[in-house]
C-alpha cells in the first residue's frame, strides 16, 4: 500500500538546506521545542492511517501562540512546507508528513485557559484534548458535545482541522456547530481572531471555512467552544434486528418521524462480535444488527420519546429490545461502541471508510457494501453513526499481504463512490487528507475544486501549508 500513495514532490532547495534550517528554528524556539535526530522524529512519521510513513525534515513543539507565529513567519520567507499536527489520530492520513516538511505539533499547547459558565464557553488552547474539556467542567454540570470515540487522545486543534464529529453529534452537531472562536495564526505569522463568545459574526464566516480545513488554511492555536449543561439523565437503549437492512430502515424511521434522539449508533453482525469479545458490553449476539440509541431527558420525557422509538422499531421487526438498568451498565454499552476501531485492530488490520449518506440510502448502502467487499474477497464490519447516515465500513485484510492491502484499498474506494452515488459524500468526520484526496474528482468538478483551491489559495498562495492533502495532486500549486 504505502508505493500508491504519492506526495508532491519535495522541494529540493529546502531539503539541501535542512541542517540550516534547524539551526534557524533552534534560534526562533528553546532548544527543547526542536526535535531532529532521525529516531526522536519517527513518532511522527504518520498517523493513524498508518499505510504511509516518511519521516519529516524536523518537529517543532512550540508553547506559545507568538512561537507558532515566528515557525510560521520563517517557513512562509523561506518556502518550507509545514504540516500542523495534534494528536496525530487522523484516520485520513492527515497529519502523516512529507520529508522537506517541519511537522509543527501543538500538543504542548495544552492549557484550558477560561470556563465561563455564564456565557457557557470554554477557552482552551489547540492541544487540549477534547475529552479533558468534558471531564474538566462535568463537575459543574456541564460537557463539550461532539464525542470522537477518539476523544481520549485527539485534540481540539485537531477536530477543528478535520470538523470531527462522534456518536453523541446526532442531537448537538458536530465540532463546526460547537465551534464560536479561535486564534489562528495565518501562514506569514499574522495571529488573527475569528468570531468570539458571541453566536454570529459580522462579514464573510471565516471560522467556518477553518473548521474542516485540515491544516491549510492557518494554525488554530486557541479555541472557544460551546458547553451544555447536562441533562437531568441519558439512557441508552439497545434495539435487536435479524437484519441490517431492517435496522438501517428504522434509523430512517426515527429520524423522519421528527423524533432527534442524542444517538443512534449502528453495528451490523460482525461488529457486534468484535466489540462484545472485547468490551463484554453485554450486546445481545442472536441478532444481525444492533442500534444503540440514546435518548435524555427527566424520566417522563425519556419514557415518552421511548415509547415512540419502540414502536417504530416494531414496525421494522425489531427482534430485541433492552433498556439499561443503571449506570454502570449505560458506561459499558458506551465503552463497547467506543472501542470499536481498537477491538477490530485485534483481529485483523483494517481501514476504516468514512461516506456519508441521505438516511433513506442506508439500508441499499449497507446492502451493495457488503457485495463489494464480497466481490473482493474481503470481510467487512460496519460499525457507524446511523442517525448522521455517517457510515464507517471497517475493511479487514492483512497488512502483510501487499496484494489483500490493494484490494482493501480498491474495495474502500468503490464505497466510497457508492456513498457519492447515492447522494452522499466522501467524509462526514475524518476528514479528506491523502487518503480520499484521488476521490475528490468523483465528488466535485473540475470547476467547482478549482473554487476550493482558489479559497485555499487566498489564505496560501504558495502552498506550504499542508500541500499534499485534501486535493488531487496534479494541477495545483
Ligand atoms: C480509534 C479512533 C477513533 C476515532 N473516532 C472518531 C470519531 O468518532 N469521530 C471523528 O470525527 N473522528 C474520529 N477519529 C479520527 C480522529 O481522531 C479525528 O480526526 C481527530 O479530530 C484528529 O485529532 P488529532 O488531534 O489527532 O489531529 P491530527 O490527526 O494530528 O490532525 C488532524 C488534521 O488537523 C490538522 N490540525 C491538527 N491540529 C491543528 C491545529 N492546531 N491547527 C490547524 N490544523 C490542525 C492536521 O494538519 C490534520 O490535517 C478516530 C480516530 C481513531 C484512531
Amino acid at each position: 500500500m504505502p508505493e500508491a500513495i504519492q506526495f508532491l514532490p519535495p522541494r529540493s532547495e529546502v531539503l539541501s538546506r535542512r541542517a540550516a534550517i534547524i539551526a534557524d528554528l533552534a534560534g526562533i524556539l528553546p532548544a527543547d521545542c526542536v526535535i531532529h535526530e532521525g529516531r526522536e522524529l519517527v513518532p511522527f512519521e504518520t498517523d493513524a492511517f498508518i499505510s504511509y510513513r516518511r519521516l519529516p525534515l524536523a518537529v517543532v513543539l512550540p508553547r506559545t501562540t507568538s512561537q507558532v507565529a515566528a515557525v510560521m513567519k520563517y517557513c512562509h520567507e523561506n518556502g518550507i512546507p509545514v504540516v500542523p499536527r495534534g494528536a496525530g489520530t487522523s484516520l485520513s492520513g492527515g497529519a502523516i508528513p512529507q520529508e522537506d516538511a517541519v511537522v509543527l505539533g501543538l500538543s504542548r499547547m495544552a492549557r484550558i485557559l477560561e470556563l465561563d459558565y455564564a456565557n457557557r464557553t470554554a477557552t482552551v488552547q489547540a492541544g487540549v484534548t477534547n475529552l479533558n474539556i468534558s471531564d474538566t467542567v462535568a463537575v459543574d454540570g456541564f460537557f463539550y458535545a461532539p464525542d470522537p470515540s477518539s476523544q481520549l487522545a485527539c485534540t481540539i486543534g485537531g477536530n477543528i482541522g478535520m470538523n470531527s464529529g462522534g456518536a453523541h453529534c446526532l442531537k448537538y452537531g458536530v465540532t463546526t456547530n460547537n465551534l464560536l472562536g479561535v486564534k489562528l495564526v495565518l501562514v506569514d505569522g499574522q495571529v488573527i481572531e475569528l468570531g468570539g463568545k458571541h453566536l454570529d459574526a459580522a462579514g464573510y464566516d471565516l471560522l467556518g471555512l477553518v473548521c474542516g480545513s485540515e491544516g491549510q488554511l492557518g494554525i488554530v492555536t486557541e479555541a472557544t467552544v460551546r458547553l451544555i449543561a447536562r441533562p437531568e439523565g441519558a439512557r441508552p437503549v439497545l434495539f435487536g434486528f435479524a437484519t441490517s437492512e431492517q435496522a438501517g430502515a428504522c434509523v430512517a424511521g426515527i429520524i423522519a418521524s421528527g423524533i432527534i434522539p442524542v444517538a443512534i449508533e449502528f453495528m451490523d453482525k460482525p461488529a457486534i462480535e468484535i466489540c462484545e469479545a472485547f468490551a463484554k458490553a453485554g450486546y445481545p449476539l442472536d441478532v444481525g444488527a444492533l442500534l444503540i440509541v440514546e435518548v435524555e431527558g427527566s424520566e417522563a420525557e425519556m419514557d415518552a420519546v421511548l415509547e415512540n422509538i419502540v414502536e417504530i422499531a416494531r414496525r421494522h421487526e425489531v427482534m430485541t429490545v433492552r433498556e439499561c438498568q443503571s449506570a454502570t451498565e449505560a458506561a459499558l454499552i458506551w465503552k463497547g461502541r467506543k472501542s470499536a476501531f481498537g477491538a477490530t485492530g485485534r483481529i485483523a488490520d483494517y481501514i476504516c471508510m468514512d461516506g456519508t449518506v441521505p438516511l433513506g440510502k442506508l439500508s441499499y448502502v449497507l446492502k451493495k457494501t457488503s457485495e463489494i467487499t464480497d466481490s473482493f474477497g474481503l470481510r467487512v464490519a460496519n460499525v457507524f453513526h446511523a442517525g448522521d447516515g455517517n457510515m464507517h465500513p471497517l475493511i479487514l485484510f492483512n497488512a502483510n499481504d501487499p496484494e489483500e492491502a490493494m484490494k482493501a484499498e480498491e474495495a474502500g474506494n468503490e464505497i466510497l463512490k457508492l456513498c457519492v452515488d447515492a447522494g452522499g459524500c466522501l467524509t462526514g468526520e475524518h476528514g479528506v487528507g491523502i487518503e480520499k484526496r484521488d476521490l475528490m474528482r468523483h465528488q466535485y468538478t473540475q470547476a467547482e475544486l478549482n473554487q476550493q483551491m482558489a479559497v485555499r489559495a487566498a489564505f496560501d498562495e504558495d502552498w506550504i501549508l499542508n500541500p499534499s492533502k485534501v486535493f488531487p495532486l496534479e494541477g495545483r500549486g
